[in-house]
């Protein structure tokens, strides 16, 4: 008897509310709270951050359209298949010919779009205040970035056309699985070999606020030892935190600028949600949705490009001639134009669920309001549901305060968490850095 009694008791601690329970909020309520948080930007913000991100959407179109213009200026005239003719002469074996027809494609690409992603990454992003690094060590970085790119694609370009030339109309399927395992291999080296080239990692100083983050870390399953910190405030103002690298090399890594500009419990938040990439399995997942989407693109390539360039146009032999390269490039530039929302989707689906994980993890539902507010210096807060499908690789601002303040309202009415005004503290302001576009 007694011993039920203990039972039941213990049952009723640990199912019991621990704080004052609460009516259910409303729908009305949790959107007037988002409202509020929003609100809390002010006028000229909220005009900023629209026009710096509406800004991209025709941004990332004109990019892809000056991409295809540069393909058919070496296509049309037949250039390129005179450089390919002088590989083959040059070079002899075919896996040196497409790769020489990479490397010497993918060279005029970034010569020819150098004034464009100059204006686009540069002088752009100065004009929005969303960066202050000068242009000496901001070229140095987008050449270094260049640098990689030659490296890594000329290489890539050439194992795609080894499959064209062997696996004949099947090789989208083989480049699909070429593709994943090349994902996989930029993915585990990017922490110890890409990452450093632009940024130093260092450990997280000891304090409080790492203790609790490595208790939330192993709490949840991740074996984290450690914390890492990057000086992001090289680049810019923006907030930001990654979980990266694969098997051996993952590792969590914070912005100064979050450590900066952030609450304790928003870094906890964003935490959180590098936490929910990891043990959510996200590296993994988006390797493969994402290698099946460009699988997918392949294939449309391949059949565009046969009804394109039969009868030997251009000087293009057929599929597995790199003459034709420019051809493939361009068509695949356009069909990933075209199905952008489709990347994005896929994307923003993990985005949200660890969003959803890390407020769970870190039960910081302010603390991820107050985030989402500064990520509005570089994307806008409050799209219609067609254009955050459409456009946006991460949830709106709106859309993450809505589901923290759904969150939080559940929370308080359940006495899982202690009351407290639903939306900001009373005379809240986000702390912008981005104030003026004058400097
Ligand atoms: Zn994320």
């Amino acid at each position: 008897m007694k011993r039920a009694f203990l039972a039941a008791l213990t049952l009723t601690l640990l199912a019991g509310p621990a704080w004052a329970q609460s009516p259910p909020p409303s729908p009305a309520d949790i959107d007037a709270a988002t409202q509020a948080w929003i609100a809390t930007m002010g006028a000229d913000a909220i005009a900023r951050s629209n026009s710096y991100f509406e800004g991209k959407y025709w941004i990332g179109y004109a990019g892809a359209a000056l991409t295809v213009a540069v393909c058919a200026l070496l296509l049309v005239p037949g250039w390129f298949a005179g450089v390919r003719g002088w590989l083959e002469k040059t070079l002899k074996l075919k896996f040196l010919v497409a790769w020489g027809a990479a490397l010497a494609f993918l060279l005029v690409l970034s010569v020819l779009t150098f004034p464009f992603d100059y204006w686009v990454f540069f002088v752009r992003e100065h004009q929005y205040g969303i960066s202050n690094q000068a242009f000496g060590p901001w070229l140095g970085e987008y050449l270094t970035n260049a640098g990689l790119n030659l490296v890594l694609f000329p290489l890539f370009l050439a194992i795609l056309y080894f499959f064209v030339r062997v696996a004949k109309d099947a090789w989208w399927v083989w480049a699909s699985a070429v593709t994943a395992l090349f994902f996989a291999v930029i993915v585990a080296a990017a922490p110890v070999f890409i990452s450093p080239l632009f940024n130093t990692y260092t450990p997280m100083q000891e304090g409080p606020l790492k203790a609790d983050i490595l208790q939330m870390a192993q709490a949840n399953g991740v074996p984290a030892e450690n914390v890492f910190v990057y000086d992001e405030s090289r680049q810019s103002h923006r907030v930001s935190a990654n979980v990266s690298g694969l098997l051996g090399t993952t590792r969590i890594s914070l912005a100064d600028n979050l450590l900066n500009r952030v609450s304790p419990e928003g870094v906890r938040m964003v935490t959180g949600h590098e936490i929910g990439h990891y043990v959510l399995g996200h590296v993994w997942s988006l390797i493969v949705a994402l290698s099946l989407f460009a699988g997918a693109l392949y294939a449309c390539v391949h059949y565009a490009f046969k009804a394109i360039a039969k009868n030997e146009r251009w000087g293009v032999r057929g599929l597995s001639d790199p003459a034709g390269l420019p051809l493939a490039f361009a068509l695949f530039v356009a069909f990933a134009a075209i199905a952008t929302p489709i990347n994005n989707t896929i994307i923003r689906f993990h985005e949200h669920q660890a969003d959803i994980y890390g407020v769970n993890a870190s039960r910081a539902p302010d603390g991820f309001a107050e985030t989402a507010l500064l990520l509005s210096e570089y994307r806008k807060m409050h799209p219609s549901p067609l254009e955050e499908w459409f456009f946006y690789d991460h949830p709106s601002g709106y859309t993450r305060i809505h589901m923290a303040m759904q969150w939080k309202a559940h929370e308080m009415a359940a006495g899982r968490l202690p009351q407290s005004p639903l939306g900001p503290p009373d005379g809240y302001k986000p702390a912008f850095v981005v104030t003026d576009s004058a400097d």
